[in-house]
């Protein structure tokens, strides 16, 4: 299959956009096929700088690259492809070209209203009770245009450059069936909508006009796209029909939504896919998340690598309804692949931002183990220099974190405590974790203490954090010198 993604660059790739293309490139991937990126910045004015570069980064970084059309090379915008330009705002002579094409045909004209000959009509079939106007087949016989006015007068006013459209012929109670990959038959009929602008009064075209030229001229013959173009489709299999060109298949992903059911809005949830990445998300975890929002394997695997998607993918398997976007279950994806890196991968991830911080970190030679402790706790990688902040500094003690109500323990109690670990500690030599632990419970179970009693103080005067790994693990970490100062420290 060759399948596209054709952002229009008016802002930062929004996350249902990402989905979009990733369901695209999954299709191409699985089929040996090609996955192309076209910008579609024939609206001017909504186009704005730097957008073209934020999609390319972001589809990078999420791993779906574009096999053609427009790509980054050396950090750099660039095309390639033997169907370019891949950029619609270069295109323009082709689009005019095919307009005109269309009026040879018979199935556009020119149109030259203006906005009070259409403000007019507009109030005319008002009041004579037609409750949506449009500029359709009950009325184009009476505006001006280059079917009702002579061919010498309408040929004349292009000479002289007078402001004009060109629009599509759309027929009365015409009848569209489609099927689409996802929802299956589909029909529309008698369309209700204006004579289409193909081409507008400044020479540029329309999206619909653009996007069915470039899907021909680029060979797509599978669009993917959000279900909010659904009820265009009509208008562009009309298009292909009036060219007589072969259609592509149609595929309309739905929509993603707030919790409330609403579409997926900025008010309740990040949009942007960069707000998720500046976040810290792992693109392993915004893409197993977005996959599955509106896509299902028919089994309970969950977790997915780019490889058994491109396996496992299919477009019969994703659902017609709008998909909830759950940040809760964002999270729960990003904590599972942290887990799923390899102890050494992680710990040479996490150790620059660490060595950031806490320079000594990076020719630290137990980085490893210590980073090991915190592998199953952490969401985001720059949490790991807080996480790991009592190797490289010394944390104050804190009453009020030592004496815990939970472990019930006071003041009074935590300073007995404290003083038996140093005690019972200082001549115990066989620091690591299994020892550890086989001594401080026999030694609480001694002392008639809860384990919590004797571990929370320990744990708490080692870390200065009220979450971390547990203290057995900490004090072998950390080492016997400095575990005993900071006992000592605290009292
Ligand atoms: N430029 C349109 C968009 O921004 C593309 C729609 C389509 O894929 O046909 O969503």
């Amino acid at each position: 299959m060759r399948t596209r993604f054709a952002p229009s660059p008016t802002g930062m790739l929004h996350i249902g956009g990402l989905r979009t293309a990733l369901y695209a490139y999954l299709i191409a991937k699985q089929t040996d096929g090609t996955f192309i990126l076209r910008i579609e910045d024939t609206d001017q004015v909504r186009t704005i700088d730097g957008a073209v570069e934020n999609i390319l980064r972001t589809l990078h970084w999420a791993g779906l690259d574009p096999d053609e059309g427009v790509m980054m090379r050396d950090g750099l915008p660039t095309e390639e492809g033997a169907h370019g330009p891949y950029t619609q705002s270069q295109r323009f002579e082709i689009y005019t070209a095919h307009a005109k094409e269309l009026i040879e045909k018979g199935h556009a004209y020119y149109a030259f209203d203006t906005k009070e000959d259409l403000d007019h009509m507009r109030e005319a079939e008002s009041a004579a009770g037609n409750a949506a106007p449009k500029y359709d087949s009950s009325v184009r016989m009476r505006m001006k245009n280059s079917l009702t006015l002579p061919e010498a007068e309408w040929k004349q006013k292009l000479e002289d450059n007078e402001p004009h459209v060109i629009r599509m012929l759309i027929p009365e109670g015409n009848v569209i069936r489609f099927q689409d990959e996802i929802r299956g038959k589909i029909e529309f009929k008698g369309m209700e909508v204006d004579d289409q602008i193909l081409i507008k009064s400044d020479g540029f075209p329309t999206y619909h006009l653009a996007n069915v030229v470039d899907d021909h001229l680029m060979d797509i013959n599978m669009v993917i796209r959000g279900e909010e173009w659904l009820s265009s489709t009509p208008k562009h299999l009309l298009l292909f029909e009036y060219f007589g060109w072969p259609a592509p298949r149609y595929a309309h992903v739905p929509l993603l939504l707030n919790a409330d059911r609403s579409k997926l809005s900025k008010r309740q949830n990040d949009v942007a896919a960069e707000d998720y990445i500046d976040k810290g998300y792992l693109p392993e975890t915004l893409i197993n998340f977005l996959v599955l929002l509106g896509w299902n394997p028919g089994d309970t695997k969950e977790l997915f690598t780019m490889e058994e998607l491109v396996e496992t993918f299919s477009l019969e398997r994703v659902q017609k309804g709008g998909a909830v976007f759950d940040p809760e279950r964002l999270n729960w994806f990003q904590g599972q692949w942290m887990r799923n890196f390899s102890p050494e991968d992680f710990a040479a991830r996490i150790q620059p931002l660490v060595a950031e911080v806490y320079p000594e970190a990076s020719s630290d030679p137990q980085f490893a183990q210590r980073a090991g402790l915190i592998q199953d706790r952490i969401t985001f990688f720059p949490e790991a220099p807080e996480m790991l902040s009592y190797y490289y500094s010394e944390p104050k003690a804190d009453m009020e974190l030592i004496a815990s109500k939970k472990q019930k323990l006071d003041a009074k109690l935590a300073k007995e405590v404290i003083e038996l670990l140093i005690e019972k500690l200082e001549p115990f030599n066989d620091w690591n974790e299994d020892a550890l632990k086989e001594f401080l419970f026999a030694l609480a179970d001694e002392k008639e203490l809860k384990k919590g009693q004797l571990l929370w103080p320990l744990r708490a005067i080692l870390t200065g954090l009220p979450f971390s790994p547990g203290a057995f693990e900490v004090a072998a970490a950390l080492g016997k010198e400095k575990t005993m100062q900071r006992l000592k420290k605290a009292v």
